[in-house]
């Protein structure tokens, strides 16, 4: 069927509306109506091939919330009606030994729900920012939140899932000092997610402007990460440190507030490389600075849920589809509040 999407054609262009076509349902596969769809800063390295091995033309989007209109045959779990979402991945090879432990993130044929393989037309997935998409029931989640939550739900399948992940893996819970660095799209979730958690939360943010704000997100305290005086009274005292900011910056300046065997997690994933970590901050506590993608559709599952229990949501800026190339101009300034949602029935004015 053919539907209505917004996407570049290359690098240097902006996005704009074009027509894309999705495969009729097979025995396994959902069909969803997508409602919202949140804007991540991947969407903006990928369309912008600012990441190696953009596919054109790209529709991004991989915060996807909306309503299932059809199921195949085979499908048990999804009717009609249901609240859906899907979020980075929509299809793994479903044997290997990432798969079996409910980690298709690290599967080496994880395919993304934009530019990733596929049979479908035009031979690589395209994402979100379209009216409907067709996933094999196994990667779409189920959403248990009031539906007057939606849009913000949404960016729950992306930077929702990024920072619950590190901050359940590396144990943020009550009596650990946990770090978020970064208050964009995924920092404001982790710092509402590890508040939850029971964690003892320290926001770092380059922008004075959101101090008071990052307070209410559940922040015990904020730290400017360029005062040099105010990152010095936490030296040597955080369990870990999570790190969502887009672009290349020193990370020594973090990994001196670890304490012994403390980490520094990186999910920020700038186009140019961070220059390299001192060494020695390193040995001398025996520090360590680890990565993260995402995460398994269990755990997003089990996020989701969680989220659902805390009553956590996104803090979401509403947009209509015409607006989304100046929504990523805001975006690479920090102009954002935390999560701009595209109401997908305006691709259809
Ligand atoms: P975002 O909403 O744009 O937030 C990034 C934040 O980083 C900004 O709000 C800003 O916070 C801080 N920042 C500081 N200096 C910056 C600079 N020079 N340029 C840009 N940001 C700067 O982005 P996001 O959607 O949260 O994504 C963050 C990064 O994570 C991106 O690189 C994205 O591709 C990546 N990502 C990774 C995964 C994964 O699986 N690992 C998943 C999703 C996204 P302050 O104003 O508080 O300083
Ligand atoms: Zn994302
Ligand atoms: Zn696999």
């Amino acid at each position: 069927m053919k539907i209505k999407a917004i996407g570049a054609y290359s690098g240097t262009q902006p996005l704009e509306p074009m027509d894309i076509t999705r495969r009729a349902p097979g025995p396994h596969d959902v069909q969803i109506d997508i409602a919202y769809c949140g804007v991540c800063h991947s969407d903006i390295h990928q369309a912008r091939a600012e990441w190696a091995g953009t596919l054109f033309p790209c529709v991004p989007g991989h915060e996807i919330v909306g309503r299932v209109v059809a199921t195949g045959a085979s499908v048990s779990g999804f009717k009609a009606g249901d609240l859906v979402g899907v979020g980075c991945i929509v299809d793994s090879c479903r044997h290997c030994a990432e798969c079996e432990d409910n980690l298709e993130n690290y599967c080496d044929h994880m395919v993304g729900t934009y530019n990733g393989p596929t049979a479908d037309a035009p031979g690589h997935t395209l994402g979100g920012y379209s009216q409907q998409i067709v996933v094999h029931e196994h990667y779409v989640l189920r959403i248990r939140h009031p539906e007057a939550q939606l849009a913000a739900v949404a960016p729950l399948l992306c930077a929702g899932i990024t920072t619950y992940s590190p901050l359940r893996h590396w144990q943020a819970g009550p009596g650990k000092k946990v770090g978020v660095v970064g208050i964009g799209g995924l920092g404001h979730m982790g710092i509402k997610l590890a508040h939850a958690m029971g964690a003892h939360v320290v926001a770092f943010t380059t922008s004075e402007s959101k101090r008071e704000a990052a307070k209410a997100l559940g922040a015990d305290d904020v730290v400017v990460s360029r005062n040099a005086e105010e990152m010095a009274a936490h030296a040597k005292s955080f369990d870990f440190i999570l790190n969502t900011v887009a672009a290349p910056h020193n990370l020594d300046i973090f990994t001196a507030l670890l304490k012994r065997d403390g980490t520094l997690t990186l999910v920020g994933a700038p186009a140019t490389p961070h220059a390299p970590p001192e060494v020695f901050n390193l040995i001398m506590k025996r520090r360590a600075i680890a990565g993260s993608m995402i995460g398994g559709i269990a755990e997003t599952q089990e996020m989701l849920d969680f989220c659902a229990e805390h009553g956590i949501v996104a803090d979401i800026e509403m947009i209509r589809a015409d607006q989304v190339n100046e929504a990523w101009e805001r975006m690479i300034k920090g102009d954002v509040r935390y999560r701009f949602v595209i109401d997908n029935a305006t691709l259809n004015a």
